[in-house]
């Protein structure tokens, strides 16, 4: 990854001069705002201040430990004395090490820290020693394949992992003042530019996209023009199939859409693939158009924001619905038990969106941003700061529960750099205005016009809507305040001073006051906060009968441990009264939502076909935000209420019965096979997955066990097969036994057992009493299996 170097040293001015954003840049000639950096920033409030205490004192030191453990910092210091093997383990395991320097580094810079600081500069000596001699720097080439550098651009993440040490590099830089690492930063650049460009130069581009933004971060920086025109090299020739030929893929076979490499650049309708590529390509995208104006490319950007947030973002602010790819389906396609909304793509969308909002200082843009920091970034975490959802569904069985770590570690650090950061994404300025993105209590500085400018803001903000705005200046000055109105704000109200002002000046969103500001005036602003019942567009099948609960920027969720009766019998009807509540002493001070749900009786269907229908009765429920669940005991968790009673899901023999198996590891869930959920093929990557991985050509079973004798005659067996992406494929065979007092005896089948995928493979026997049934599979030589459903059937006889 690089190669030359030293230019930089002739022309690095003072620190100040090249102070860049730190966070999102986009502020190019076409940009109409310049964010306010996060260290001109000062969040004194109840929400977010004691998250980023957390974040400082637990999470980022928790990131740096796990780090060690995982051997991410061991592969950096075996790389540094040259060796030769141990590396451990993915090929991307130095992206998530520079994620957390990042993460320090932004710490450093609000709350200076000499353990901490003295603790990464020992970890960038051991980078800066293992960077080899032209400036490449990446331990899986160096310790492992050194023969495969750039040799598998779509698949490696070298390029990648250089664009998160660059963001790093920045970041510790801006923080200290100390070169260390910027020195290593330039020099893996330097490298990469003299390997990547046009001709002479090679052709290329990261397979997985994060790099141009932080080239973009890199030359704002250095002032080093080449990495912004590296950075636009990599944008602008994205699409020429480059991995088609990288893999000797035929074009007619080839779809580069999981990368963004199916059409070019310029011609994308809109967002898919990989949801993380995406937005990250989408963010060092929108960094290029503001320095280079390409009204192409810009309308490109407008299409595919308007068709990520108006068809394909989650409620929370999370993008990415499906785990096969970590990515976009089909617009609409939005489901929530299975919605895999990866926290790192929340935290890719706001970067996106955060950088949109400064290219056309219009408010729908932050309107997205706080919504995904408030809801979907910030459950990426715990409330204590030591544990991580990677995955994050709006609808839990109540098995999903956040882990210290991952073997993929790529969220932890991700929510650990955007919390330490924050305040960056609060305010802009333009020439002769302040803009003001979010509402968070504390201060702000900034240089309007030429003129110093101070904004004291006090509010309660997110459980209530009053804020107040105090402008300090030396001298009374000229300038606009531009204050975000909320898209779910219907009657905001403003005074001055405490004049009511009306009628309001709203331009793209925003409540403009022109004024001669002096020190002493007060603007008030009220954001009314009336709980909002939410509908999603009809197209979303999944919420079909589904109302969501929001309250300012905040949704809600049902969680158990608050209810008295199952989160799944109750339905919240739309007219349902619903009052906020204040508790200080629930999971660190929320406003919790109460009302009436309702809970219709209980049916047992078994072999009738009518009955009375019983009358529902009233149940009180509590609500609490989105973001703080799973902190307490484990249970079901709701975000789409039904609002009528649910049509029972239509279970046989299966459903009552208890499920065992002969092996399942951390990630199998058992109760995926007889959940009820129907896959529309084998491949479907289930919300649980019941499977025998990794456990390969072995003979396993998985039983059902009923607590008293059933008559059985058939069953139908739907398998589960990941080719392409996993190790689970179809079995060899398969078997069912029944349980006849203490031995195992296969069952009389009236045909064969078909072992197929993407259909329901069905087997009639002759009608046994048993009080247990086994499934039995032979796994193939090399490979495992698994169950997406085992249906029972009861004897008609
Ligand atoms: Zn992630």
């Amino acid at each position: 990854m690089k190669t030359m170097g030293c230019f930089w040293a002739v022309g690095f001015a003072g620190i100040i001069a090249f102070i860049a954003p730190a966070v999102g840049t986009a502020q190019g000639t076409l940009a109409k705002l310049r964010t306010v950096p996060f260290t001109d920033v000062k969040i004194a409030d109840a929400f977010w201040s004691p998250r980023q205490e957390t974040n400082r004192i637990a999470s980022i030191p928790v990131n740096l430990e796990n780090l060690e453990k995982a051997g991410n910092l061991e592969n950096f210091r075996l790389a540094a004395k040259g060796a030769r093997e141990g590396y451990q383990g993915p090929v991307f395991m130095d992206s998530d090490a520079y994620k957390a320097l990042e993460a320090a580094s932004y710490s450093l810079a609000t709350h200076p820290d000499p353990a901490l600081e003295k603790q990464l500069d020992e970890i960038i000596a051991t980078l800066a020693a293992a960077q080899q001699p032209d400036g490449y720097l990446n331990t899986y080439f160096i310790v492992k394949e050194p023969s495969k550098r750039w040799t598998n651009l779509r698949d490696w993440h070298e390029l990648y992992c250089a664009g998160h040490l660059f963001e790093a590099a920045v970041a510790h830089f801006q923080a200290t003042g100390k070169r260390n690492f910027l020195n290593v930063a330039v020099k893996l650049a330097d490298n990469i530019d003299s390997v990547f460009g046009l001709p002479p130069k090679r052709m290329g581009y990261s397979g997985h996209p994060e790099i141009e933004l932080a080239l973009i971060k890199l030359w704002r920086v250095t002032g080093e023009r080449r990495y912004f025109e590296l950075a636009r090299f990599f944008v602008e020739n994205r699409g020429r199939k480059f991995f088609a030929g990288e893999h000797n893929t035929p074009l007619d076979r080839y779809d580069g859409s999981y990368w963004q490499d199916d059409v070019p650049i310029y011609e994308h309708r809109n967002i898919k693939g990989h949801a993380v590529r995406a937005a990250y390509l989408m963010s060092g995208t929108t960094d290029v158009v503001a320095e280079t104006g390409d009204e192409r490319l810009l309308a490109m950007l407008n299409r595919v924001w308007r068709n990520t947030t108006e068809r394909n973002m989650y409620v929370t602010g999370g993008i990415g619905p499906s785990a096969h790819n970590e990515g976009f389906t089909v617009d609409y396609d939005l489901p929530n038990a299975t919605a895999y909304q990866e926290t790192c793509a929340t935290v890719a969308l706001a970067q996106w969106g955060h950088r949109l909002a400064l290219l056309h200082g219009d408010a729908k843009y932050a309107d997205v941003v706080e919504r995904a920091l408030y809801n979907g970034v910030l459950a990426g975490v715990s409330q204590d700061g030591t544990k991580f959802f990677y995955v994050n569904p709006l609808d839990s069985a109540g098995r999903h529960h956040r882990q210290p770590w991952f073997g993929c570690a790529c969220c932890p650090p991700n929510v650990a750099r955007t919390l330490a950061s924050l305040g960056g994404y609060a305010y802009a300025v333009s020439d002769d205005a302040l803009w003001v993105n979010l509402y968070i209590q504390g201060s702000v500085k900034a240089t309007i016009a030429g003129v110093p400018v101070e904004l004291n803001v006090t509010t309660e903000y997110p459980w209530d809507g009053k804020v107040v705005l105090e402008p300090i200046v030396k001298q009374a000055t000229s300038f606009e305040l531009r204050l975000r109105s909320p898209a779910w704000c219907e009657a905001p109200s403003l005074s001055v001073n405490g004049r009511k002002i009306s009628p309001l000046k709203t331009e793209q969103g925003y409540l403009v006051l022109k004024d001669k500001w002096k020190t002493g005036d007060k603007v008030e602003l009220t954001l009314p906060m009336p709980i909002q019942r939410v509908a999603a567009n009809p197209n979303v099948k999944a919420n079909h009968g589904l109302l969501a609960i929001q309250r300012g920027p905040l949704v809600y969720c049902l969680e158990q441990c608050d209810q008295s009766e199952p989160v799944t019998a109750m339905f919240v009807p739309a007219g349902a009264e619903l009052k906020p509540e204040k508790e200080k002493s629930l999971l660190g001070g929320v406003v919790t939502i109460k009302g009436m749900a309702e809970i219709a009786a209980d049916h047992n269907w078994r072999r009738t076909l009518y009955q009375p229908a019983n009358v529902s009765r009233r149940v009180p429920f509590k609500a609490i935000p989105y973001y703080a669940w799973d902190n307490r005991e484990a249970g079901v968790m709701k975000v789409w209420l039904p609002t009528a009673p649910l049509v029972p899901r239509v279970g046989g023999l299966e459903a009552e019965a208890k499920v065992t198996m002969s092996f399942a590891n951390d990630n199998c869930q058992p109760y995926g096979v007889n959940d009820g959920i129907e896959p529309k093929s084998s491949g479907e990557q289930p919300a649980a997955n019941c499977h025998w991985w990794p456990h390969k050509g072995t003979e396993e079973w998985v039983q059902y066990t009923w607590s008293k004798p059933m008559t059985v005659s058939g069953v139908k067996v739907y398998w589960f097969d990941d080719t392409g992406r996993g190790q689970c494929r179809v079995p060899v065979s398969w078997q069912i036994q029944f349980l006849d007092g203490q031995s195992w005896k296969p069952v009389a089948a009236k045909g064969n057992y078909a072992a197929a995928k993407d259909k329901w493979c069905e087997v009639e026997f002759e009608p046994v009493q048993t009080a247990a049934l086994r499934l039995v599979a032979r796994l193939q030589d090399g490979w495992s299996a698994g169950v997406h459903e085992w249906k029972v059937i009861e004897t008609d006889d």
